[in-house]
Protein backbone atom coordinates (compact mmCIF):
# COMPACT_ATOMS: atom_id res chain seq x y z
CA UNK A 1 0.00 0.00 0.00
CA UNK A 2 1.15 3.45 -0.38
CA UNK A 3 1.54 5.63 3.22
CA UNK A 4 2.83 9.35 4.29
CA UNK A 5 5.45 8.54 6.36
CA UNK A 6 7.60 11.42 8.52
CA UNK A 7 11.14 11.08 7.40
CA UNK A 8 12.26 13.65 9.01
CA UNK A 9 9.95 15.85 11.34
CA UNK A 10 10.55 19.68 10.14
CA UNK A 11 8.81 22.91 8.63
CA UNK A 12 5.98 22.10 6.46
CA UNK A 13 7.01 24.24 3.44
CA UNK A 14 10.13 21.86 3.27
CA UNK A 15 9.68 17.78 2.62
CA UNK A 16 9.20 16.12 6.24
CA UNK A 17 6.21 13.72 4.57
CA UNK A 18 7.17 10.86 2.15
CA UNK A 19 4.74 9.37 -0.03
CA UNK A 20 6.39 5.34 0.41
CA UNK A 21 5.20 2.44 -0.23
CA UNK A 22 4.49 -0.60 3.02
CA UNK A 23 3.07 -3.45 3.21
CA UNK A 24 -0.53 -3.86 4.35
CA UNK A 25 -0.61 -3.41 8.30
CA UNK A 26 -1.48 -6.76 10.17
CA UNK A 27 -3.93 -6.49 12.58
CA UNK A 28 -3.14 -7.17 16.07
CA UNK A 29 -5.16 -10.34 17.84
CA UNK A 30 -7.83 -7.50 19.44
CA UNK A 31 -7.19 -5.03 16.27
CA UNK A 32 -9.21 -4.08 13.26
CA UNK A 33 -7.79 -3.54 9.56
CA UNK A 34 -9.83 -0.88 7.86
CA UNK A 35 -9.18 0.58 4.34
CA UNK A 36 -9.23 3.93 4.24
CA UNK A 37 -11.98 6.20 2.34
CA UNK A 38 -11.15 9.42 4.21
CA UNK A 39 -9.18 10.90 6.88
CA UNK A 40 -9.15 14.29 8.42
CA UNK A 41 -6.59 16.92 8.82
CA UNK A 42 -5.66 17.82 12.34
CA UNK A 43 -3.75 20.32 13.54
CA UNK A 44 -2.36 17.70 15.41
CA UNK A 45 -1.04 16.17 12.53
CA UNK A 46 0.87 19.02 12.22
CA UNK A 47 2.94 19.32 15.19
CA UNK A 48 3.85 15.65 14.54
CA UNK A 49 4.94 16.42 11.12
CA UNK A 50 6.88 19.44 11.95
CA UNK A 51 8.44 18.19 15.09
CA UNK A 52 6.39 20.40 17.88
CA UNK A 53 5.67 17.05 19.72
CA UNK A 54 8.74 14.66 20.23
CA UNK A 55 8.73 11.41 17.78
CA UNK A 56 6.63 8.53 19.72
CA UNK A 57 7.27 6.34 16.57
CA UNK A 58 10.14 6.98 14.59
CA UNK A 59 8.95 7.40 10.05
CA UNK A 60 4.98 7.61 11.93
CA UNK A 61 2.40 7.42 9.55
CA UNK A 62 -0.22 10.73 10.44
CA UNK A 63 -4.04 10.76 10.74
CA UNK A 64 -6.50 10.31 13.33
CA UNK A 65 -9.97 11.02 11.95
CA UNK A 66 -9.97 7.81 9.68
CA UNK A 67 -13.72 7.11 8.26
CA UNK A 68 -12.75 3.59 6.83
CA UNK A 69 -14.69 0.28 6.26
CA UNK A 70 -13.74 -2.91 8.21
CA UNK A 71 -12.06 -5.57 5.72
CA UNK A 72 -10.46 -7.85 8.64
CA UNK A 73 -9.65 -8.40 12.07
CA UNK A 74 -8.02 -10.33 14.52
CA UNK A 75 -9.30 -13.21 16.58
CA UNK A 76 -9.89 -11.15 19.57
CA UNK A 77 -11.67 -8.32 18.11
CA UNK A 78 -15.14 -7.64 18.96
CA UNK A 79 -18.50 -5.97 17.87
CA UNK A 80 -17.34 -5.01 14.22
CA UNK A 81 -17.36 -6.95 10.88
CA UNK A 82 -16.99 -6.74 7.69
CA UNK A 83 -18.03 -3.96 5.36
CA UNK A 84 -18.86 -2.17 8.78
CA UNK A 85 -18.08 1.40 8.35
CA UNK A 86 -16.06 2.59 11.23
CA UNK A 87 -14.37 5.92 12.94
CA UNK A 88 -10.65 6.10 14.02
CA UNK A 89 -9.79 8.64 16.39
CA UNK A 90 -6.72 9.76 18.55
CA UNK A 91 -6.72 8.06 21.45
CA UNK A 92 -5.85 4.28 20.70
CA UNK A 93 -5.12 2.60 23.35
CA UNK A 94 -5.34 2.90 27.83
CA UNK A 95 -3.95 0.11 30.22
CA UNK A 96 -7.48 0.45 31.43
CA UNK A 97 -6.28 -0.46 35.27
CA UNK A 98 -4.50 2.71 36.36
CA UNK A 99 -5.99 5.68 38.84
CA UNK A 100 -7.06 7.32 35.66
CA UNK A 101 -8.77 4.89 34.12
CA UNK A 102 -10.69 3.21 36.75
CA UNK A 103 -12.37 6.56 37.65
CA UNK A 104 -13.44 7.36 34.07
CA UNK A 105 -10.31 9.36 33.20
CA UNK A 106 -9.09 7.29 30.39
CA UNK A 107 -7.89 10.55 28.41
CA UNK A 108 -5.07 10.69 31.61
CA UNK A 109 -4.11 7.17 31.58
CA UNK A 110 0.15 7.41 31.81
CA UNK A 111 0.17 4.80 29.35
CA UNK A 112 -2.38 5.87 26.99
CA UNK A 113 -1.41 5.60 23.08
CA UNK A 114 -2.38 7.89 20.23
CA UNK A 115 -3.40 6.89 16.65
CA UNK A 116 -0.78 9.08 13.89
CA UNK A 117 1.50 9.83 16.89
CA UNK A 118 2.37 6.33 18.62
CA UNK A 119 0.64 3.99 15.60
CA UNK A 120 0.20 4.16 12.32
CA UNK A 121 -2.76 6.31 11.27
CA UNK A 122 -5.20 7.46 8.51
CA UNK A 123 -2.41 9.02 5.78
CA UNK A 124 -2.51 5.72 4.29
CA UNK A 125 -4.50 3.18 1.97
CA UNK A 126 -5.14 1.30 5.41
CA UNK A 127 -4.58 1.45 9.05
CA UNK A 128 -5.56 -0.56 11.87
CA UNK A 129 -7.53 0.38 15.05
CA UNK A 130 -8.06 -1.53 18.41
CA UNK A 131 -11.59 -2.81 18.45
CA UNK A 132 -12.28 -1.35 21.66
CA UNK A 133 -11.73 2.01 20.44
CA UNK A 134 -13.24 2.42 17.09
CA UNK A 135 -16.78 4.15 16.44
CA UNK A 136 -19.68 3.49 14.95
CA UNK A 137 -21.04 6.92 12.86
CA UNK A 138 -24.08 8.56 12.17
CA UNK A 139 -25.40 6.11 8.67
CA UNK A 140 -26.73 9.23 7.09
CA UNK A 141 -23.26 11.23 7.26
CA UNK A 142 -21.05 11.12 4.20
CA UNK A 143 -17.50 10.38 4.97
CA UNK A 144 -15.81 13.49 4.23
CA UNK A 145 -17.84 15.56 6.43
CA UNK A 146 -17.64 12.52 9.10
CA UNK A 147 -13.97 12.67 9.56
CA UNK A 148 -13.37 15.74 11.20
CA UNK A 149 -15.65 14.87 13.86
CA UNK A 150 -13.86 12.44 15.13
CA UNK A 151 -10.80 14.24 16.34
CA UNK A 152 -11.99 18.40 15.82
CA UNK A 153 -15.79 17.45 17.02
CA UNK A 154 -14.23 15.16 19.89
CA UNK A 155 -12.22 17.15 21.51
CA UNK A 156 -14.08 20.85 21.19
CA UNK A 157 -17.03 18.46 23.14
CA UNK A 158 -14.50 18.23 25.78
CA UNK A 159 -13.16 21.62 26.13
CA UNK A 160 -16.52 23.01 26.27
CA UNK A 161 -17.93 20.94 28.67
CA UNK A 162 -14.06 21.78 30.77
CA UNK A 163 -15.85 25.09 31.03
CA UNK A 164 -18.53 23.96 32.74
CA UNK A 165 -20.75 26.74 30.83
CA UNK A 166 -24.86 26.51 31.96
CA UNK A 167 -27.54 26.69 29.39
CA UNK A 168 -27.78 29.98 28.46
CA UNK A 169 -24.42 31.31 29.42
CA UNK A 170 -22.08 33.41 27.10
CA UNK A 171 -19.11 31.73 25.39
CA UNK A 172 -15.91 32.66 23.55
CA UNK A 173 -13.97 31.10 21.13
CA UNK A 174 -10.88 32.55 20.68
CA UNK A 175 -9.46 30.90 17.11
CA UNK A 176 -12.21 29.28 14.70
CA UNK A 177 -11.08 26.42 12.65
CA UNK A 178 -11.46 22.83 12.81
CA UNK A 179 -12.77 22.18 16.21
CA UNK A 180 -14.06 25.74 17.39
CA UNK A 181 -16.98 25.71 14.63
CA UNK A 182 -18.12 22.35 15.64
CA UNK A 183 -18.04 23.25 19.47
CA UNK A 184 -20.02 26.25 18.46
CA UNK A 185 -22.80 24.48 16.50
CA UNK A 186 -23.46 22.20 19.75
CA UNK A 187 -23.17 24.68 22.21
CA UNK A 188 -25.51 26.85 20.10
CA UNK A 189 -27.72 24.09 20.04
CA UNK A 190 -27.44 23.61 23.28
CA UNK A 191 -28.93 27.12 24.18
CA UNK A 192 -25.41 28.94 24.87
CA UNK A 193 -24.26 33.04 23.26
CA UNK A 194 -21.48 32.21 20.87
CA UNK A 195 -18.83 35.17 20.57
CA UNK A 196 -16.00 34.74 18.61
CA UNK A 197 -12.31 36.17 18.17
CA UNK A 198 -10.36 35.29 15.53
CA UNK A 199 -8.25 37.43 12.51
CA UNK A 200 -9.43 35.79 9.86
CA UNK A 201 -12.43 37.24 7.91
CA UNK A 202 -13.70 34.06 6.17
CA UNK A 203 -13.37 32.13 9.27
CA UNK A 204 -15.86 35.54 11.03
CA UNK A 205 -18.08 35.05 8.00
CA UNK A 206 -18.69 31.27 8.92
CA UNK A 207 -19.10 32.10 12.57
CA UNK A 208 -22.23 34.20 11.79
CA UNK A 209 -23.55 31.93 9.28
CA UNK A 210 -23.56 29.74 12.22
CA UNK A 211 -25.78 31.65 14.37
CA UNK A 212 -22.76 33.37 16.34
CA UNK A 213 -23.69 36.65 18.59
CA UNK A 214 -20.70 38.60 17.36
CA UNK A 215 -17.70 38.02 14.98
CA UNK A 216 -14.43 40.37 15.45
CA UNK A 217 -10.63 39.94 15.96
CA UNK A 218 -9.64 38.74 19.01
CA UNK A 219 -7.29 41.83 19.84
CA UNK A 220 -10.36 43.73 21.40
CA UNK A 221 -12.62 42.59 23.80
CA UNK A 222 -15.63 40.79 23.26
CA UNK A 223 -19.19 42.65 23.18
CA UNK A 224 -20.29 41.22 26.99
CA UNK A 225 -17.98 39.52 29.74
CA UNK A 226 -17.75 36.08 28.81
CA UNK A 227 -18.90 33.08 31.24
CA UNK A 228 -16.82 30.55 29.90
CA UNK A 229 -14.32 30.84 26.84
CA UNK A 230 -12.14 28.20 24.96
CA UNK A 231 -9.00 29.49 23.32
CA UNK A 232 -8.63 27.45 20.15
CA UNK A 233 -5.82 29.04 18.31
CA UNK A 234 -2.26 27.21 19.84
CA UNK A 235 -0.98 31.22 21.03
CA UNK A 236 -0.15 31.37 24.53
CA UNK A 237 -0.61 35.19 23.91
CA UNK A 238 -3.84 35.32 23.94
CA UNK A 239 -4.24 33.51 27.65
CA UNK A 240 -4.03 36.57 29.13
CA UNK A 241 -6.43 38.38 26.53
CA UNK A 242 -9.06 35.68 27.07
CA UNK A 243 -9.10 35.86 30.81
CA UNK A 244 -9.56 39.57 30.41
CA UNK A 245 -12.62 38.83 28.79
CA UNK A 246 -13.97 36.69 31.66
CA UNK A 247 -16.96 37.66 33.74
CA UNK A 248 -16.04 36.97 37.85
CA UNK A 249 -16.15 33.30 38.31
CA UNK A 250 -15.88 32.38 34.33
CA UNK A 251 -13.31 29.77 32.65
CA UNK A 252 -10.98 29.40 30.48
CA UNK A 253 -10.11 26.13 28.78
CA UNK A 254 -7.15 25.32 26.66
CA UNK A 255 -8.15 23.05 24.20
CA UNK A 256 -4.95 22.29 21.51
CA UNK A 257 -2.59 19.83 22.33
CA UNK A 258 0.71 22.64 21.66
CA UNK A 259 0.67 25.92 23.08
CA UNK A 260 3.33 28.92 22.99
CA UNK A 261 4.90 30.24 25.85
CA UNK A 262 1.79 32.34 28.01
CA UNK A 263 3.49 35.48 28.74
CA UNK A 264 3.39 36.28 32.33
CA UNK A 265 -0.23 36.66 34.14
CA UNK A 266 -1.11 39.56 36.59
CA UNK A 267 -3.03 38.27 39.16
CA UNK A 268 -5.45 41.04 39.89
CA UNK A 269 -5.84 42.22 36.26
CA UNK A 270 -5.94 38.07 34.98
CA UNK A 271 -6.81 35.62 37.62
CA UNK A 272 -8.84 37.17 40.76
CA UNK A 273 -12.39 36.71 41.81
CA UNK A 274 -11.83 33.42 41.05
CA UNK A 275 -11.12 33.18 37.17
CA UNK A 276 -10.03 30.16 36.15
CA UNK A 277 -7.60 28.16 33.57
CA UNK A 278 -8.08 24.69 32.91
CA UNK A 279 -6.20 22.66 29.82
CA UNK A 280 -7.98 19.77 27.61
CA UNK A 281 -6.11 16.74 27.63
CA UNK A 282 -7.14 14.39 24.48
CA UNK A 283 -11.20 12.69 25.43
CA UNK A 284 -12.28 9.66 26.87
CA UNK A 285 -14.63 7.36 24.56
CA UNK A 286 -17.36 8.25 26.48
CA UNK A 287 -16.63 11.78 25.12
CA UNK A 288 -16.28 10.23 21.25
CA UNK A 289 -19.39 8.82 21.99
CA UNK A 290 -21.05 11.79 23.30
CA UNK A 291 -20.25 13.92 20.55
CA UNK A 292 -21.24 11.26 17.91
CA UNK A 293 -24.73 11.37 19.48
CA UNK A 294 -25.05 14.88 19.47
CA UNK A 295 -23.85 15.66 15.74
CA UNK A 296 -26.39 13.34 14.72
CA UNK A 297 -29.31 14.99 17.06
CA UNK A 298 -28.61 18.37 16.63
CA UNK A 299 -26.70 17.99 12.44
CA UNK A 300 -23.48 19.59 13.42
CA UNK A 301 -22.40 19.57 9.83
CA UNK A 302 -18.30 20.16 9.33
CA UNK A 303 -17.32 22.53 6.48
CA UNK A 304 -14.92 20.58 5.04
CA UNK A 305 -12.45 21.07 2.05
CA UNK A 306 -11.56 17.95 0.56
CA UNK A 307 -8.13 16.91 -1.08
CA UNK A 308 -6.67 14.15 -2.67
CA UNK A 309 -4.71 11.65 -0.16
CA UNK A 310 -1.71 11.85 -2.97
CA UNK A 311 -1.64 15.69 -1.56
CA UNK A 312 -2.19 15.63 1.98
CA UNK A 313 1.84 17.93 2.03
CA UNK A 314 -0.46 20.55 0.18
CA UNK A 315 -3.09 20.11 2.66
CA UNK A 316 -0.70 20.58 5.86
CA UNK A 317 0.92 23.45 4.22
CA UNK A 318 -2.76 25.11 3.76
CA UNK A 319 -3.64 24.32 7.42
CA UNK A 320 -0.84 26.23 8.53
CA UNK A 321 -1.11 29.00 6.62
CA UNK A 322 -4.74 29.55 7.27
CA UNK A 323 -5.70 28.86 3.75
CA UNK A 324 -9.21 27.79 3.97
CA UNK A 325 -11.67 28.19 6.63
CA UNK A 326 -13.48 24.59 8.11
CA UNK A 327 -11.58 21.48 8.32
CA UNK A 328 -9.49 19.77 5.43
CA UNK A 329 -9.96 16.23 4.83
CA UNK A 330 -8.21 13.87 2.71
CA UNK A 331 -9.43 11.36 0.25
CA UNK A 332 -8.56 8.37 -0.56
CA UNK A 333 -7.63 8.04 -4.48
CA UNK A 334 -4.72 5.40 -4.06
CA UNK A 335 -6.63 2.47 -4.06
CA UNK A 336 -7.45 2.60 -7.63
CA UNK A 337 -10.62 0.72 -8.73
CA UNK A 338 -11.37 -0.76 -5.53
CA UNK A 339 -15.08 -0.47 -4.17
CA UNK A 340 -15.87 1.64 -0.91
ZN1 LIG B 1 -4.88 3.91 32.57
ZN1 LIG C 1 -6.64 15.84 16.27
Amino acid sequence: MHAWSVVRPGPAEGDPLRLVERPVPVPGTDELLVRVRACGVCRTDLHVTEGDLPVHRARVVPGHEVVGVVVGAGPAARDFAEGDRVGVAWLRRTDGTCAHCTRGAENLCPRSQYTGWDADGGYAEYTTVPAAFAYRLPGALPDVPAAPLLCAGIIGLRALRRTGLRPGGRLGLYGFGGSAHLCAQVALAEGATVHVLTRDPAARRLARELGAASARDATGPPPEPLDAAILFAPAGDLVPVALRALDRGGVLAIAGIHLSDIPPLRYERELFYERELRSVTANTRADGREFLALAERHGVRATTHAYPLSEAPRALRDLKADRFDGAAVLVNDLSPGRPS
